[in-house]
């Protein structure tokens, strides 16, 4: 078959390199001149880091899996991550349970309450689908209690979600608190990052799928998916009609709206009804370090800033020439004012509330600045999502989508695109083989 795939990021290529392994004739094309996407570097220091923080669970099976098959896993490390907590100008480790057993934030007995409900009821409990018809905030309001909803979730979900915060259902909550339980040994929390970043990843894979026959075709968007009477034809490319005989849409679903015309009317619109959070990042790539945590939720409501996320708190400074690397993270419902604002403008905005969380900080500390933001980063999950979320057979004939908007009730992530990636794959070819992760 005659196979193209629009997007290069993780899911797109994961999907490329499993068809393309069974013989079919696939394309690839990406819109920006790198491969990656959401999970893509810059240079810095001598390697590539990430636009956004990013780090493996150990429970990331999929994309482990996929590690392995390319021959990288000694290029994969396993840290300790180091987890901190600002809230009304004090910092707080809550790396370990004696950590939280000395959280003055909250009083004694809803510490215990706090560190019971969330590692070990919600990390070990499996039926989510319970959770589906609850909001997160109406969920812990009622069982967390009133304190904990305010210093810890409360901040957590109008950070992430913005104006969405008290619509997100219980299931995302859940599967957030399930993954990173699972990733705990013991008392600490272990995260798996390359050296070299996530871009020796995505060579790794874009070689493999060229060297199994795929063209990539950088700095190519797709903006029109041509069918006929329901069903695929081909794409638009350069303005010159190309004919394909199935279509792999790997991008977000809103860009797929705007790129199939073909599309009905009532899918565009239940679909359109589905909502996404952008995401921005300011990197700061720095002479000194700014905190002692490698993640650091802003539980504050007077702070604009969803987290901090000192990346050479968790993969060593050694690795960037020394520097320490600090990205300063938010969510932004799309038409913030953030997203306007060029990197000097949003730092002159954020460096009052860095220095109220670290006084000692001072701009002459940074010695590079870099600003990421994407429109489409994290969609909203709504209450019985399971009801309404994208299938990968779209109403066109042969045309499936595989983005984040399917990943449910797990969180979107590097390996949850390569799942979707492998799954993709095997709808169209049944005959694709995914080895299983050996551990
Ligand atoms: C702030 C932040 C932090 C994150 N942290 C983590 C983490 O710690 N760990 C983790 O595993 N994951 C993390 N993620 C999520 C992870 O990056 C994504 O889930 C994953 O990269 C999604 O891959 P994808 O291939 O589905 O989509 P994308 O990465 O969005 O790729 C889609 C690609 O399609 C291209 N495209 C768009 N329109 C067109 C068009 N018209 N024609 C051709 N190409 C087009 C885009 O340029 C892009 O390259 C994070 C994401 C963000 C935003």
């Amino acid at each position: 078959m005659k196979i193209g795939v629009i997007g290069g990021g993780v899911a797109g290529l994961t999907a490329a390199y499993r068809l393309a392994k069974r013989g079919h004739e696939v394309e690839v094309f990406e819109a920006s001149d790198h491969v990656g996407g959401l999970a893509s570097g810059f240079p810095v220091a001598g390697t590539t880091l990430e636009k956004y923080y990013h780090h493996l669970f150990t429970s990331d099976v999929c994309i482990r899996g996929l590690v392995d098959e390319l021959g990288m896993r000694d290029k994969l490390h396993w840290f300790v991550s180091s987890m901190g907590v600002y809230h009304k100008g004090a910092m707080y480790s809550l790396a370990s349970p004696l950590d939280l057993l000395s959280f003055r934030p909250l009083p004694f007995w809803e510490r215990l309450w706090f560190g019971f409900q969330s590692v070990f009821y919600l990390g070990k409990v499996k039926d989510w689908k319970k959770y589906e018809s609850i909001t997160a905030h109406d969920w812990m309001k009622k069982y967390a209690g009133p304190t904990i909803w305010k210093v810890m979730w409360e901040p957590l979900l109008r950070g992430k979600f913005g104006p969405y915060y008290d619509k997100v259902a219980m299931a995302w909550l859940w599967a957030r608190i399930h993954t990173r339980a699972s990733s705990r040994k013991g008392s600490k929390e272990t995260l798996g990052y390359f050296k070299g970043g996530f871009e020796v990843f995505h060579k790794a894979l874009a070689d493999a799928v060229q060297k199994a026959g795929v063209q990539i075709h950088l700095k190519t968007p797709i903006d029109r998916i041509l069918t006929q009477n329901g069903k695929l034809k081909g794409l638009e490319i350069g303005g010159l009609p190309q004919t394909y005989d199935r279509l792999v849409f790997a991008a977000a679903t809103p860009i797929f709206l705007k790129t199939c015309p073909g599309l009905p009317e009532d899918y565009k619109k239940r679909m359109s009804q589905l909502d996404f959070m952008g995401a921005q990042c300011l990197v700061l790539v720095m002479s000194r370090k700014f905190s002692d945590n490698y993640w650091t939720n802003i539980c504050d409501s007077d702070i604009p800033i969803l987290g901090l996320f000192e990346h050479t708190n968790f993969a060593p400074p050694e690795w960037y020439q020394g520097k320490h690397i600090l990205y300063v993270g938010n969510y932004l419902p799309q038409g913030h004012r953030y997203f306007k604002m060029g990197k000097q403008e949003v730092f002159a905005d954020l460096l009052p509330y860095l220095q109220r969380i670290n006084p000692d900080f001072q701009a002459s500390w940074v010695e590079e600045l870099h600003l990421f933001q994407d429109l489409y980063a994290q969609p909203v999950i709504p209450l019985h999502y399971s009801q309404v979320k994208p299938a990968y057979e779209t109403p066109v004939e042969n045309v499936y989508l595989a983005n984040m908007a399917l990943v449910y009730p797990e969180d979107r992530g590097t390996n949850f695109a390569v799942d979707v990636g492998n799954k993709v794959a095997r709808l169209i070819d049944p005959s694709v083989a995914v080895p299983a992760f050996q551990g």
